[in-house]
């Protein structure tokens, strides 16, 4: 009993450690890496900035002054997108209230993330990517981003042949404690995918199968950098200029509204043809992913193509926080299943159906009784009898619940 007393501060101690370390080793490699536009730091690497190969990074020649007082625009900009997604969030939705919980825990982590709005708005010299690496998909590629994307840090590191330590100790601890939690609660991309979720048509049902796709992904993820770097490359992170569609949402569309718009309108003037033929490649996959995101899911892309849903959905049976369906207590009405966002039903035991729970906790919001519960604390559900859970779970669950 004393042994799983002391298992969660042991934990806590260990991951402090183990980041504290990794920030120590890695931090410097950081800034050196710091991507896509490095407007603060010169003779860096620009990864992303340079789309294709040979593409002239002209985002290097912005100059931030903090001697002409704020810029309201980007603050001003901020804000409405801020009210507009609050009014979408709860117009209409059928768990208002952990709806907006959920918007404001991923809010937070957005202006966290978007630390450098302080710096386009000319309030501080906060400089960009450098402050460390976060457990979401965060686009280095944003001129606000504050650190790094753990898959675009992974990508860099294995295309230099180095370890990737900061990611991994950061995506170990985070899948550890919380698993796709940061999914359904964390992670930008997730908060505008649910959102998108409302105006889609899920016409599609792909096969459940599909979404082993996202691992074949995380396999990529991992071997094309290193067969990249083997051939002398180091400035195209293969899935951050391909496949990312939070990258091109919170990246490029912010980027070629503001600064890049007038590399968008030169390429498209008789410009440098790379330039274009990226600009052209990275729109018909937005274009694309919409299209596929009416059709099928909000969801399509944490469903189908995420490499860090993937991962993180590894640790489902031993993340610290965790959603568990109840069969004793479940009436079969089926309202679980139809307004989860991942299209899931927890009550299969199969790996890949369970490592989709982003634990948004809608289900058990919805359910009339108590078939979905939290449940929290160190230990693995047992197939098929999900209410047991060892050691000593702490759960939310009330008093007379039988398990
Ligand atoms: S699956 Fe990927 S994009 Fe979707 S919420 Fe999770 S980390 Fe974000
Ligand atoms: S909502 Fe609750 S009762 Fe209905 S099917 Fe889901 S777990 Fe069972
Ligand atoms: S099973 Fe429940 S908690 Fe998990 S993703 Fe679906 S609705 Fe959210």
């Amino acid at each position: 009993m004393r042994v799983r007393r002391l298992l969660l501060p042991a934990f806590i101690a260990g991951a402090a450690g183990a980041l504290l370390l990794a920030l120590s080793v890695d931090l410097r490699w950081l800034e050196e890496l710091n991507t896509y536009g490095n407007f603060d730091v010169e003779n860096t690497r620009g990864f992303i900035t340079r789309l294709l190969p040979g593409t002239p990074d002209s985002a290097v020649l912005r100059e931030y002054r903090f001697d002409h007082g704020v810029h309201a625009t980007p603050l001003i900009a901020l804000g409405v997108v801020f009210v507009l997604f609050l009014v979408l969030r709860a117009v209409g939705d059928l768990d208002v209230k952990l709806g907006i919980r959920r918007w404001l825990t991923a809010w937070a982590a957005f202006v966290v993330a978007r630390f450098g709005l302080l710096r386009v708005s000319g309030i501080a010299p906060v400089r960009r990517c450098t402050y460390g690496t976060f457990p979401f998909l965060n686009c280095q590629a944003c001129e606000m981003a504050s650190g790094g994307c753990p898959i675009g840090n992974l990508q860099a590191a294995l295309m230099q042949f180095r370890f990737p330590l900061l990611p991994l100790v950061v995506l170990v601890i985070t899948g550890l404690a919380l698993g796709r939690w940061i999914c359904g609660w964390l992670c930008p991309f997730g908060l505008v995918a649910d959102m998108f979720d409302r105006i889609s048509l899920h016409r599609w049902k792909p096969a459940h199968a599909w979404r082993a796709m996202k691992f074949v992904v995380l396999g990529l993820v991992i071997v094309v950098p290193l067969g990249l770097g083997a051939f002398g490359g180091t400035v195209w992170l293969p899935f951050c200029s391909t496949l990312c569609a939070s990258g091109k949402i919170y990246g490029l569309l912010p980027f070629y509204a503001t600064t890049g718009a007038r590399d968008f309108g030169a390429a498209f003037a008789g410009g440098h043809a790379g330039e274009l033929a990226a600009i052209l490649w990275h729109s018909a996959v937005f274009l694309g992913f919409i299209w596929l995101g009416v059709m099928i899911s909000g969801r399509l892309f944490c469903r189908y193509l995420c490499p860090l849903g993937a991962f993180l959905g590894l640790f489902h049976r031993i993340s610290l926080v965790r959603v568990e369906h109840v069969s004793e207590d479940c009436n079969h009405c089926g309202k679980c299943v139809r307004h989860c966002p991942m299209g899931i039903d927890l009550g299969e035991k199969d790996f890949l159906t369970q490592s989709e729970c982003v634990r948004c906790g809608r289900c058990v919001a919805l359910c009339p009784s108590g078939g979905r519960r939290w449940s929290y604390g160190i230990g693995v559900p047992v197939p098929g009898k999900e209410t047991v859970l060892v050691p000593d779970p702490v759960r939310l669950v009330p008093p007379d619940t039988p398990g």
